[in-house]
């Protein structure tokens, strides 16, 4: 875990005052620690019964198109609004200043699908407990959510406390 909390590189101040940033590009560009990371990110799943994973644009879809990869499953991209072109399912919710808006395919998942939800990090939990809710709107079930890293002062876990919670690095 050392090896992958030194490529996380922290920026203070973006993208506004008060806000460290989790930069991940040094992460991803290493091929050795990527590896690493995506590797113990699904570890805990590896013989679980999932048939999809799904991941928040953008940093979602990094994590999470390779962990389906490494799992010989397919990837669900949850988008910002406007960008899916099919019949879409939307929710709003909260954030910290505003709100947020995150679409799904109606025909991306259904009733049979158990999905692992992915992120690059999770903060105040609202983007994930979202992207669950999208994705049980569409009847499908969410096995659990995977994040490379967590902020533990925010507490987003508690917003997941019906899942099973899986993170590598905590801050
Ligand atoms: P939240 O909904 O508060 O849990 O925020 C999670 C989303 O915002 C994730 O998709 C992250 O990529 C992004 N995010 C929130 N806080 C940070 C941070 N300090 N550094 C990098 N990304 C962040």
């Amino acid at each position: 875990m050392h090896q992958i909390e030194t490529h996380i590189r922290n920026i203070p101040d973006f993208p506004k005052p008060g806000i460290q940033f989790k930069d991940i590009t040094p992460l991803v560009k290493n091929p050795t620690i990527l590896r690493l990371a995506v590797h113990q990110l699904i570890h805990p799943f590896m013989g679980d019964d999932i048939t999809a994973v799904a991941g928040m644009e953008s940093r979602g879809f990094i994590f999470g198109s390779l962990a389906a990869w490494e799992l010989g499953l397919g990837f669900v991209p949850l988008r910002k609004p406007g960008k899916l072109p099919y019949d879409v399912q939307s929710i709003s919710y909260d954030l910290e200043y505003g709100s947020a808006e995150l679409e799904i395919h109606t025909d991306a998942l259904n009733e049979n699908d158990k999905v692992l939800l992915v992120d690059d990090l999770i903060a105040t939990g609202g983007t994930a407990s979202a992207s669950c809710e999208l994705i049980e709107q569409l009847g499908a079930r969410v096995m659990a959510c995977a994040f490379v890293i967590e902020l533990d002062s925010l507490k987003g876990r508690e917003k997941l406390s019906k899942y099973e919670v899986h993170s590598l690095i905590h801050y």
